[in-house]
């Protein structure tokens, strides 16, 4: 096993740069996603790792040892791709060997390897059938079983679950953190999605546009984004997140309301301009009846039941004729009204998050 750091590095094809200045050091033995939306530069960083792409500046290191020009078969590294590619003509138990058969491994010492990985990822009854004899689920685990069959320092895993379906998705993910907390391998996986990332990581690191726009635990991430775009990537469903302008003591969203809580007056005081972006979970508003005390008019645009819970989306009328804003929120599981209803929303201000107008900084 071996720590994994990046000091400064970027990836520039021609004048478009892939990934800029990207810093970070992920310990021995942990498990870290790289996550972002498609074009971010993940998959470049990844293959930055593993020496399939060069650096254009910047160093990468694996252990101690500096790594840019080393070859990627001698970075000790093994990389599982989402078409994850067996070799068709051998059987799961040839494929499973063939890297450490490539060491040229004592034979007594390959067939035993190849039994405990089998054995932990679920595939022992399969090691003699070939490829095509498997589902795609099988057929990913032998790809993860042949990397993790070589005992690399590190394991770079570029969204390997992609060409799953969501029960199969589900059930490996939960069979990859198992067998994380089992072998221990330093781990850096790549995803487009959320919630892998929220389940998988020990840490996340939110690329956009090839920048590291956040590091930090799953909880933290969510709970204090850095800016308008982690916030909205990272919570599904999304944020709420409305341009709004600060008027004596409201912020006012379309000609409706929200007073603007104890806790962000200084931080309002303090701000230059009077534009911001209000960003609101889903989950922190409340529907209340309309002899309550609410903020929000609103009408019911559509319910999806998720079982456990309702997501209702809203929109809220506007009264300055400008634009007409959509909320989601999470309603119980039974919730009785319809399309076209009028809905009466207060929002928890002391979990209301505040962004910089232009600039998308988080503010409070
Ligand atoms: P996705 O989720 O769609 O796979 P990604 O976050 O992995 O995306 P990368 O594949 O790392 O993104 O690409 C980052 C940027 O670098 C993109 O704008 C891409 O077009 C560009 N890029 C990647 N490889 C090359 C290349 N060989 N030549 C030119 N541009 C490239």
């Amino acid at each position: 096993m071996a720590k994994v750091a990046l000091e400064r590095v970027s990836r520039r094809f021609g004048a478009a740069v892939a990934i800029a200045d990207i810093t970070f050091e992920v310990p021995d033995g942990a498990f870290w996603v790289l996550v972002g939306p498609s074009g971010c530069g993940k998959s470049t960083i990844l293959r930055t790792i593993a020496g399939l792409e060069q650096a254009t500046e910047g160093a990468i290191y694996i252990g101690d040892r500096q790594v840019n020009g080393v070859p990627a078969r001698q970075r000790d590294v093994a990389m599982v791709f989402q078409n994850y590619a067996l070799y068709p003509h051998m059987t799961v138990a040839e494929n499973l060997a063939f890297g450490l058969k490539m060491r040229q491994a004592e034979p007594g010492m390959v067939r035993d390897r190849i039994e405990t990985v089998a054995q932990s990822l679920n595939i022992a009854h399969l090691l003699d059938r070939k490829p095509r004899q498997l589902s795609g689920g099988q057929q990913q685990r032998v790809a993860l079983g042949r990397a993790i069959a070589r005992e690399p320092q590190v394991f770079l895993l570029d969204e390997p679950l992609s060409n799953l379906d969501a029960q199969l998705r589900d059930d490996t993910r939960a069979e990859l953190k198992q067998l994380h907390q089992n072998v221990g391998i330093t781990t850096i996986y790549v995803t487009h999605d959320q919630v892998e990332a929220m389940t998988l990581a020990d840490k996340i690191v939110v690329l956009d546009r090839g920048s590291i726009q956040q590091i930090g635990d799953p909880q933290s991430i969510y709970a204090n984004p850095a800016n308008q775009m982690v916030a909205s990537f990272m919570g599904n469903p999304p944020m709420n997140l409305f341009y709004s302008a600060y008027e004596a003591g409201n912020f006012f969203i379309e000609g409706q309301s929200i007073p603007c809580p104890e806790r962000l007056q200084a931080v309002v005081q303090s701000h230059a301009s009077s534009r911001y972006t209000l960003g609101i979970r889903p989950e922190q508003v409340q529907v209340v009846a309309e002899t309550e005390a609410f903020h929000l008019k609103s009408i019911v645009t559509l319910i999806e039941p998720l079982g456990r819970e309702t997501l209702v989306k809203v929109e809220l009328p506007s009264t300055t004729g400008a634009t007409t804003p959509m909320l989601n929120l999470i309603a119980p599981a039974a919730f009785p009204l319809q399309p076209g209803d009028r809905l009466f929303l207060r929002v928890d201000l002391e979990q209301l998050f505040l962004f910089d107008a232009s600039t998308g900084e988080r503010l409070a």
